[in-house]
């Protein structure tokens, strides 16, 4: 047994770790208040960089901002036409993503949907912008009664107009 010079509670010695420094071969701190001390050094430690970074950046704000810029500025017309170039040519894959995306957080895309129907929504999406129409959810992902899924069988193509028609009838 060994009593901990913090918690003062005796305790057995596999409550301590093993330190070689210290004489009787293990630290005078119980493992449970280690575990302690190291989380708010930790803390401590961390607050410290964030404040430093904060100087550094206020002491140096011309110099990154500078940088920033320069590289902004010799790079603008560059990044903007690759911007909108490959967003025009792949904004089917932007959307098709993008509606995965907001399937997947209402749980409408199901896991069994394959790899194959993926493509063919892709597709679908891909047809939909060369024909200036919509994807439509038949069933709304997020219906007032129903909520639809985010399959091949669920979608259709709709002209703009229809789909802002198209009332909201699950
Ligand atoms: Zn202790």
């Amino acid at each position: 047994m060994r009593t901990c010079n913090k918690c003062d509670e005796t305790k057995p010695l596999t409550s301590f770790r093993k330190d070689k420094r210290i004489k009787s071969g293990y630290n005078c701190k119980c493992k449970a208040c280690f575990k302690i001390d190291e989380a708010a050094y930790y803390q401590a430690n961390r607050a410290e960089k964030i404040a430093k970074r904060a100087i550094y950046r206020e002491n140096n704000l011309d110099k990154i901002s500078e940088a920033g810029s320069k590289y902004y500025i010799a790079n603008k017309v560059k990044i903007r036409e690759y911007q909108s170039e490959y967003g025009r040519e792949n904004r089917h894959i932007f959307n098709a993503k993008g509606m995965k995306r907001y399937a997947a957080k209402l749980n409408a895309s199901p896991s069994w949907v394959t790899k194959e129907e993926h493509e063919a929504i892709k597709e679908l999406y891909k047809e939909a912008q060369e024909k200036g129409m919509h994807v439509d959810h038949i069933v709304p992902l997020q219906g007032k009664n129903v909520c639809g899924l985010h399959v091949l069988a669920n979608l259709q193509l709709l002209s703009p107009t229809d789909n802002l028609s198209k009332s909201n009838k699950f």
